[in-house]
């Protein structure tokens, strides 16, 4: 529904993207913690925004801020009842379809957590498979770090830091005449 009048994007042509994203989120007892779409065993969860999975929601707003699309928050309302405990990997999809049409894949992903506990160290693999997996990668184009936030004084929160790297799709016989929807 975008008009056609604009003036025509020189992004639109480009070869490469970045995407970085930002996220953070309280951890409360007695929900399940669950980072990039893995459960991990802890007493406490990450509350807020939907299943609170702060890599998956910064992963979202690291893919949408690389083709200039609305940030997670604008598409999906914290305060809207539908996304409370909601899978964050529908936030997820919804990113992937739009930098699809935009004509872009993802070449890799690399990310920080940090959080005072739990260790991440033993779940990293299990938590860079499962990326993989949503975003259809290799496991070696998805990094996955963590750090205790010293000095921060955010113990009960879990941060995640994300930046992406978006392909144009078959650049060869890209046509930059045609604007993306
Ligand atoms: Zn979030």
């Amino acid at each position: 529904m975008t008009s056609a009048r604009k003036p025509k994007s020189e992004a639109a042509k480009l070869q490469f993207r970045i995407g970085y994203g930002w996220d953070s989120h309280e951890f409360q007892r007695g929900i399940p913690l669950k980072i990039g779409g893995v459960t991990l065993p802890h007493p406490k969860g990450l509350g807020g925004h939907s299943d609170g999975d702060v890599l998956l929601h910064a992963l979202t707003d690291a893919l949408l801020g690389a083709v200039a699309a609305p940030d997670i928050g604008s598409l999906f309302s914290p305060s809207n009842p539908k996304w409370k405990g909601a899978d964050s990997a529908v936030f997820l999809r919804e990113a992937l379809d739009r930098i699809r049409s935009a004509g872009y894949i993802v070449a890799n992903v690399d990310s920080t957590l940090i959080l005072a506990a739990p260790k991440i160290g033993q779940h990293a693999a299990a938590i860079r498979a499962h990326i993989a997996d949503l975003l259809s990668l290799p496991i070696d184009a998805v990094g996955v770090k963590a750090k205790t936030p010293e000095g921060m004084g955010t113990e009960n929160a879990a941060i995640a830091h994300v930046v992406v790297l978006l392909e144009k799709k078959s650049a060869a016989r890209s046509k930059p005449q045609k604007e993306e929807r």
